[in-house]
């Protein structure tokens, strides 16, 4: 989709495990365009519908939640990145919370999926953020700064033009806590400083999402601040309604 910049915010639903085909079409017809960018991550094997669904009418663009570290082979139930470049996807998320987590992801298998991603033009999501433990150490900031650093080992500047980050405290997603605008902002002023040491005056065109409990009623106070260009949202992205307002408190 080529460079990102932050000149439109960027609304990202991430649908996870959640929706059947049959709700596709209500979704995306119900779908108000915004001045934003609006972005939806649904299961992997509705990716190819719903971007035939999307191709000739309305703003969603349509990515995937997640794909292999390894290029092809015997890696049984996995999806490779090709796959996802075939199918003209505008945007692939690497490293969420819960495929850390829950599936073990390390920092080294999100590089090779972010290199793989970027590689091949696509924009890529890296997703960062600590834990409630990890906050109440005051570790954040160096948890962050690994991140970062880890998954963004030997990524070019040309291929970090195309990556957007999504900060999410752990202890804020799917639990109805919301990171104050304060505490988000302090965090994305943070990544940004950090990027900015690795990536000089490229890192002033990556967008930097907050996720965590985004609703329509935090939405616009949340992206009032400076750092903040867009939200990763995950149980209220799954209802147009709450996505539609989303976009519009969040201008
Ligand atoms: C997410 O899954 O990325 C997320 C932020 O979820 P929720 O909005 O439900 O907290």
């Amino acid at each position: 989709m080529g460079n990102v910049n932050r000149e439109r915010p960027y609304f990202v639903g991430n649908w996870k495990m959640n929706k059947a085909f049959s709700d596709l079409e209500q979704f995306i017809t119900s779908i108000k365009s915004a001045d934003c960018n609006q972005w939806i991550a649904p299961q992997t094997v509705q990716l190819h519908s719903m971007k035939e669904m999307t191709k000739n009418h309305g703003p969603l663009k349509i990515g995937s939640q997640n794909h292999s570290h390894e290029l092809s082979g015997a890696f049984t139930g996995e999806t490779s990145i090709e796959q996802i470049q075939e199918l003209n996807l505008d945007f692939a998320i690497v490293g969420h919370s819960e495929r850390r987590q829950l599936f073990n992801e390390t920092d080294e298998t999100i590089n090779k999926k972010l290199r793989l991603s970027c590689e091949r033009q696509i924009n890529t999501i890296l997703c960062l953020g600590e834990t409630l433990d990890q906050r109440e150490e005051n570790i954040t900031f160096d948890v962050i700064a690994n991140q970062i650093k880890k998954a963004l080992l030997n990524v070019t500047s040309e291929m970090f033009s195309q990556v957007l980050i999504a900060y999410e405290p752990v202890w804020a997603i799917g639990t109805g806590k919301t990171a104050t605008p304060s505490q988000a902002q302090e965090v994305h002023e943070y990544i940004r400083s950090t990027m900015r040491e690795l990536y000089g005056d490229v890192s002033n065109n990556t967008p930097i999402l907050y996720g965590g409990s985004v609703k329509p009623s935090n939405a616009r106070e949340l992206m009032g601040m400076k750092d903040i260009d867009g939200a990763l949202i995950g149980g209220a992205s799954l209802a147009s309604n709450d996505y539609n307002a989303i976009c519009k408190n969040g201008l």
